[in-house]
């Protein structure tokens, strides 16, 4: 049994993993070739702790060169926001996408799914998104049925449901209210619908003490279903996936290797929050060593009831890059994002963060005009101050021009907040 003392998780079958990774990196990868030196058996998790990071800036700066097979073997060319907002290529080979499907396979399975299953998919599975194609082939590979149907389209959605009858859906959670939405003002008898599970994507549906938070609770007030949290990036090609005990989402050790390091450098014990990085174990076409994913959660490492001894992750509390110094407290926008949500009459909302003449972060959040003199103004501002501990400034703006500035032409998600 591992203790609690010693934070790195790592099994023996890892340790070789992470010495085959790092060998074909350095063989095959251009920006590996001139990072690292091979490595022999009598590698250690020490030696491994001396690496290197990656960064996205590197991932992005130098693309082409995290290309570690040639182009004929590339089965499918990826896409992932960049931190400049252009987009970043990751380059799979069929092995690639076959471990993808394990993946999710894998993923699936742990929720307590099986080949009898029948999944509806309503997220998008063309313009070079990951999710999609990983979440049709891990069906796949479960051996189950799937109905490809894509994101939006509430009607739609519906009538598959009650045609087809599927047990799951794989979702963005924020949608599946709109589908209970319609349903109730459609008179659409969901309660006993076939769907009895959701696998949620993209957003979290757990609050740092992995009790739902709103919309976890919108979702499982409203409707009958097991809800399941998934935490999963492009760049790592694999998804880290609750279990049937639904207390933090496992890491599948199969596919990574994860480290959670915190401010000060070191790995966060259990129940520490920290950066989640990770080495992808097993990838041809863009492997990534000691990748820093910009992620923040906190890392549970005891053992799960599940019986499973690979560490937990938590909700993502936040973006390394977004960390705001407010007035004294360290804050993430989701924190901002949440205490806004909480209330139904807020349908648009953008902070914006600016430093002041003392260099210190300034926080503007920007409503619609109909707030200047609405009767929760002041409840609104009363769970932000107890939320997060400091009051932000409150300005308002016509509707329009505000849902402007939040929904842009050629961004792929809101954009809820900008950093000035
Ligand atoms: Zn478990």
């Amino acid at each position: 049994m591992r203790t609690l003392m010693n934070p790195t998780f790592c099994t023996e079958e890892q340790l070789k993993s992470l010495v085959e990774i790092i060998n074909y990196s350095v063989e095959n990868s251009p920006f590996y070739k001139d990072k690292l030196n091979s490595v022999d058996a009598s590698f250690s998790i020490e030696d491994y702790k001396k690496l290197r990071f990656t960064s996205k800036e590197d991932l992005s700066a130098y693309n082409q060169k995290f290309c570690a097979v040639p182009k004929t073997k590339i089965a499918e060319y990826v896409t992932t926001s960049g931190t400049t907002g252009s987009p970043i290529s990751l380059f799979l080979t069929k092995n690639d996408l076959q471990r993808l499907a394990k993946n999710e396979k894998d993923s699936l399975s742990m929720m307590g799914h099986n080949s009898d299953d029948l999944f509806q998919l309503l997220t998008t599975i063309d313009k070079q998104f990951m999710a999609g194609i990983a979440y049709f082939l891990g069906v796949q590979e479960l051996n189950a049925g799937i109905i490809r149907l894509g994101p939006g389209a509430p009607k739609m959605q519906w009538e598959a449901i009650l045609n087809y009858e599927p047990s799951v859906l794989i979702a963005v959670p924020s949608f599946i209210v709109t589908l209970i939405d319609y349903a109730k003002e459609n008179n659409i008898d969901f309660e006993n619908s076939s769907v009895q599970s959701i696998v949620c994507i993209g957003e979290p549906i757990r609050s740092d003490d992995l009790s739902y938070n709103i919309l976890g609770k919108r979702i499982t007030d409203n409707w009958n279903v097991k809800i399941f949290s998934t935490y999963a990036s492009t760049e790592m090609g694999a998804a880290f996936s609750e279990c049937t005990a639904q207390n933090g989402c496992h890491l599948n050790d199969d596919l990574l290797f994860l480290e959670v390091i915190k401010e000060d450098g070191n790995e966060a014990l259990h129940g520490e929050s920290g950066e989640i990085v990770v080495t992808t174990l097993g990838v041809e076409g863009t492997p990534l060593i000691r990748y820093k994913t910009g992620d923040i959660a906190k890392i549970y490492r005891d053992e799960c009831s599940c019986g499973k001894q690979t560490p937990r992750l938590g909700p993502i509390i936040g973006r390394k890059n977004q960390m705001i110094k407010f007035k004294g407290t360290t804050l993430y926008p989701k924190a901002i994002f949440d205490a806004l949500e909480e209330f139904e009459a807020i349908s648009c909302y953008k902070v914006l963060v600016q430093k002041n003449e003392l260099g210190n972060d300034e926080i503007i959040v920007l409503l619609e005009d109909k707030f200047k003199t609405h009767s929760e103004l002041d409840t609104i501002k009363d769970r932000c101050r107890e939320k997060l501990r400091v009051l932000p400034q409150f300005q308002f703006m016509e509707a329009n021009k505000l849902r402007g500035l939040v929904y842009k032409k050629h961004m792929r998600k809101p954009e809820k907040i900008k950093f000035m």
